[in-house]
């Protein structure tokens, strides 16, 4: 009987040949008050919440994404993704840069559609947010992110989101120390920290490129499943 070779998801590193191994993904919602705003939350600073995707849902920029199962409504997220080099629980928030190894723009695809459903009936989000090739994500930067700094989103060279990371509620060491009294961060977690204003729906054909500043872009694009 032949066991299974399962691959681990890793992902490039800018200007390395190096790659860097996920261990989990996780999420935060709404941290951009125009974002939580157009989502009908409450955009003021409310703890942050988490949710996950499976390490097997990222997918490198440059690749070709078939329209997901079970959706008609398939929106963009686009978001600073923190990659962690180090772990800890009830890390302070002066503790948690030095647990960062780099950070990327990744985009946070969400079946909408099935996300609305499971808010109005209380039932959990997970094949929302957390289904196969859900996770776009740039070559890493090593490095602490820039405090402040252009974060933002095309669809076909159209505008859709662009803010300024000074805009996140929450900060990166404070998403970090939060999340960490709920699990042990480990070396390998990634963390998407939320999306600004203007997510919507993406169609096959379209080409969807999401830029930050200091990382690398990432530019995926829709096909038809
Ligand atoms: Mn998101």
């Amino acid at each position: 009987m032949d066991l299974p070779n399962v691959a681990q998801t890793t992902i490039a590193i800018s200007g390395s040949t190096a790659r860097f191994t996920v261990r989990r993904i996780y999420c935060v919602g709404q941290n951009y008050a125009d974002h939580a705003r157009e989502m009908g939350s409450n955009p003021d600073r409310e703890k942050p919440f988490f949710f996950t995707k499976p390490a097997d849902a990222v997918v490198a920029g440059g690749s070709a994404i078939p329209y997901p199962s079970r959706t008609s409504d398939l929106h963009h997220e686009v978001e600073l993704v923190i990659a962690l080099s180090g772990g800890g629980g009830n890390v302070s928030v002066h503790q948690a840069e030095a647990l960062i190894f780099g950070y990327a723009v990744g985009i946070d695809l969400t079946r909408r559609d099935l996300q609305a459903e499971a808010k109005k009936t209380g039932r959990p989000w997970d094949l929302a947010k957390g289904f196969d090739r859900s996770a776009p994500i740039g070559d890493l930067a090593p490095g602490i992110p820039p405090r402040s700094g252009r974060i933002s989103l095309t669809v076909d060279d159209v505008p859709k989101q662009q803010a300024d990371l000074t805009d996140m509620v929450w900060n990166v060491a404070e998403i970090i120390a939060e999340l960490s009294t709920y699990v042990e961060l480990r070396p390998g977690d990634l963390i998407f920290t939320g999306t600004p204003a203007g997510v919507g729906p993406i169609q096959p054909g379209e080409i969807v490129r999401g830029e930050l500043e200091g990382a690398p872009a990432i530019e995926i694009r829709l096909v038809e499943s």
